[in-house]
């Protein structure tokens, strides 16, 4: 029998990266999204297969699902600061009553729920790198604080469920990722800088450039969560690439990749942006085995490409 899986955000970047797997893997995957930051061509490859099936639904309404399930994967959430700016009562909703759902449809189906937290919960954050281990800074009240505190109730309930009735759970902190399917509009730095150059505009700084991130590819990080969901580990797990950077040094990067010859500009930075963010993976690495492969280099080459065979329509569609 093929096992069953059900993942959330399926229409995402991430989700439907995680459907490709699982769908190669053998497994029968049961694909939910409401589309309100995904998109359906993230999905319409998979559409003649025998081993997916899609279910267009907002879980933070009631969940029905006929079959049985062995997985659940709780991707769905917008992501994006712009985006989770955009539709707050949406973003908090969907990590505390989404989450209720998924754990209550988890319970009933005896399945194990692995749920998309981040290093967001870590907020602005005052350990370098980022363990486990630290609690974390996070703004409850601040424009983030939607999206960080959403995530910090999600892991809160979710433990809650393992602690009370004994559900299987799994939990991924997810550091920056990219890859082919982010959406070229979705105001995230990658995207950003990659439709500015597209478009013959100038790079975008916010603040002076000085704050880090550590970005990791899709696959690394796929890689990450398919090991983290067959582990025994109930607690969190950080999933990225350590190999971290300013964003100034990083649009220079952008710059010689695209060679484009537009210049930098400096913008504010948004409230409560994190000054530094750098995954420690020592758990990960003893854990799961696991640790990134793809460097920044070809990763941003692959991710390049993508975002260079899209139309001059989606290069230039306006969201914001
Ligand atoms: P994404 O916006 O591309 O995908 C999110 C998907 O969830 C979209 O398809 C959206 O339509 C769907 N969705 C949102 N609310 C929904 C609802 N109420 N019902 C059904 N579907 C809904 O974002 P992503 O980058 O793929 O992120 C996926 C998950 O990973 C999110 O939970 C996010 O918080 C987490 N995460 C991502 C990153 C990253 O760097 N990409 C970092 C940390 C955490
Ligand atoms: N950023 C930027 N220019 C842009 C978009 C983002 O300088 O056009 C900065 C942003 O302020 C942050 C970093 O890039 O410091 C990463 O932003 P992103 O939105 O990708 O994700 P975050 O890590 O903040 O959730």
């Amino acid at each position: 029998m093929k096992k069953k899986i059900l993942i959330t955000g399926a229409a995402g970047f991430l989700g439907s990266h995680l459907c490709d797997r699982f769908v190669s893997e053998g497994y029968y995957v049961v694909g939910m999204d409401n589309f309100i930051t995904g998109d359906k061509k993230n999905l319409l490859h998979l559409k003649s297969s025998p081993n997916f099936e899609f279910i267009e639904h907002d879980v933070t309404e009631y969940i029905k699902i006929e079959h049985d399930l062995d997985y659940i994967l709780h991707f769905a959430s917008p992501a994006s600061p712009i985006d989770y700016l955009k539709i707050p009562i949406q973003t908090l909703k969907v990590g505390s009553l989404g989450t209720h759902n998924l754990l209550g449809l988890a319970k009933a189906k005896k399945a194990r729920l692995l749920i998309a937290s981040t290093s967001e919960v870590y907020g602005d954050p005052l350990v370098h790198p980022q363990t486990e281990e630290y609690y974390g800074n996070v703004n409850t009240i601040g424009p983030r604080g939607v999206y960080d505190e959403a995530k910090r109730f999600q892991e809160s309930i979710t433990m809650a469920y393992h602690r009370f009735h004994g559900l299987e759970t799994r939990i991924v902190r997810i550091f920056n990722t990219y890859g082919p399917r982010m959406r070229l509009n979705d105001g995230r730095v990658i995207p950003a800088f990659m439709g500015q150059a597209l478009r013959g505009e100038d790079l975008t700084i916010f603040g002076d450039g000085s704050q880090t991130r550590s970005f990791c590819y899709v696959d690394d990080q796929v890689e990450g969560i398919y090991r983290l969901l067959l582990s025994d580990y109930p607690y969190p797990v950080n999933i990225g690439n350590p190999h971290e950077i300013t964003i100034k040094d990083f649009a220079e990067e952008i710059i010689k990749l695209t060679g484009t010859t537009q210049k930098l500009i400096y913008k504010d930075l948004p409230v409560n942006d994190p000054l530094q963010r750098q995954p420690d993976i020592t758990l990960a690495k003893k854990l799961l085995k696991w640790e990134p492969k793809v460097s920044r280099a070809e990763g941003m080459k692959i991710t390049y490409d993508y975002f260079k065979a899209l139309s001059e329509a989606e290069l230039y569609k306006s969201e914001h």
